[in-house]
C-alpha cells in the first residue's frame, strides 16, 4: 500500500485520541456543552470532527491510525467485560498522555542518548489501585517501568504488533523533520494482558532539557510519574502549548526568557510534589524559575 510511503510526507497531526479529549482531530476545536456533539470516523469511532472539512483534510494521516484502531476495537467484539476494562484504561492513559510522555522521555534519559529515540521502547506496567471507591485520577498506578530494544519488544508482541511498530517508525521519522521536535520514541503500556502503544513526541534538545530540569524523574520515572498523577500535576502539550524557557544562540549558548528569579539552589532537583505547591503546577508559574540557576550541564 502506498499510504506509509506518503505519510512521510504530509503535515503532522496525530491527534487521533480527540474523541477521548472531546476535540475536533484536525483544527482542535473544543466540542460546545449545550450544542450538538461532533461527528466521529465512521471506521475508528476513536476521532471526532466539528465539520467535513477538517475530516477531509486529516484523513491522509489519519489514515493508518485509523486501520489499526479499527482492528484493535474489532478484537473486542462478544467480549463487553474485556472491552469495558480496555476502554476504562485507554482513557485514563489518554487524559494522561503528557505525564506518561515525560516519565517515558525521562526514563530513556532522552538528553543524553538520543540514539535510544530509533532503538529503545520504554514500557511500563501498569495496575489497577484496588478498592471499591478510587478517585478517577488515582484509579490506574505504575507498578514499574524499564527500558527494552524496540526488536525485543517487537518479537515479544509478534507479527499482530508490526503495524503499529510501522506506524511508530513513520511518525518518528516525521517528527525529526518537524520543526521543534527531535522524534517519536514509543511508550508501551502493559494492564492485564492489554498492550497499549503511546506516540511519545520528544521536544527539541532545550525544551527537552528545561523539562527534565524542572521534572525530573531519571533516578525514578515511576515515582514521579505516580506522585505527579495523585497531585493532578499537567505537563503542557509541546504540540499545542509550546514550552519554551529559553533559546540558543548563534554560538550554542543558552539565552533565558524574561523570568523572575526564585530561590532554587544550583542543580537542586524539583520534587515534583513541593513543585505542585510551590507553582500551583502551571506552566505560567513554572516560567518563573530562573534559568541562570540551570546545571551547567545544559
Ligand atoms: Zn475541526
Ligand atoms: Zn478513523
Amino acid at each position: 500500500m502506498a499510504d506509509s510511503q506518503s505519510s512521510s510526507k504530509t503535515k503532522i497531526h496525530p491527534k487521533d485520541i480527540s474523541r477521548i479529549l472531546k476535540k475536533c482531530n484536525w483544527c482542535l476545536k473544543d466540542e460546545v456543552k449545550g450544542e450538538p456533539p461532533f461527528k466521529a470516523c465512521s471506521k475508528c469511532r476513536a476521532t471526532i470532527y466539528c465539520g467535513r472539512e477538517c475530516q477531509v483534510k486529516a484523513w491522509s494521516l489519519h489514515k493508518t491510525n485509523c486501520q489499526n484502531t479499527a482492528k484493535m476495537y474489532e478484537q473486542f467484539e462478544g467480549e463487553p467485560e474485556a472491552y469495558k476494562k480496555f476502554k476504562e484504561f485507554k482513557e485514563w492513559h489518554v487524559k494522561h498522555n503528557q505525564e506518561i510522555s515525560h516519565a517515558a522521555i525521562c526514563g530513556l534519559q532522552l538528553d543524553s542518548c538520543l540514539e535510544d529515540i530509533d532503538k529503545q521502547v520504554f514500557v511500563m506496567v501498569i495496575k489497577r489501585t484496588p478498592g471499591p471507591k478510587v478517585p478517577y485520577s488515582e484509579r490506574f498506578q505504575v507498578h514499574y517501568c524499564m527500558n527494552t530494544g524496540i526488536d525485543h519488544c517487537k518479537k515479544q508482541l509478534g507479527p499482530e504488533a508490526d503495524q503499529i511498530f510501522e506506524h511508530l517508525a513513520a511518525t518518528n521519522a516525521a517528527y525529526k523533520k518537524k520543526k521543534g521536535f527531535m522524534g517519536c520514541v514509543g511508550c508501551l503500556l502493559r494492564y492485564d494482558g492489554f498492550s497499549d502503544l503511546v506516540l511519545v513526541k520528544v521536544p527539541e534538545m532545550t525544551s527537552l532539557k528545561s523539562r527534565m530540569y524542572v521534572w525530573d524523574w531519571r533516578a525514578n520515572p515511576v515515582r514521579g510519574l505516580n506522585n505527579a498523577l495523585k497531585s493532578g500535576l499537567k505537563i503542557p502539550d509541546p504540540l499545542t502549548a509550546p514550552f519554551h524557557f529559553a533559546t540558543v544562540d548563534e554560538n550554542g549558548q543558552v539565552v533565558p526568557a524574561e523570568t523572575k528569579p526564585v530561590q532554587f539552589e544550583q542543580g537542586t532537583v524539583i520534587d515534583v510534589g513541593k513543585m505542585v505547591l510551590s507553582a500551583g503546577g502551571t506552566a505560567e508559574d513554572i516560567n518563573d524559575i530562573d534559568l541562570n540557576r540551570l546545571p551547567r550541564n545544559l
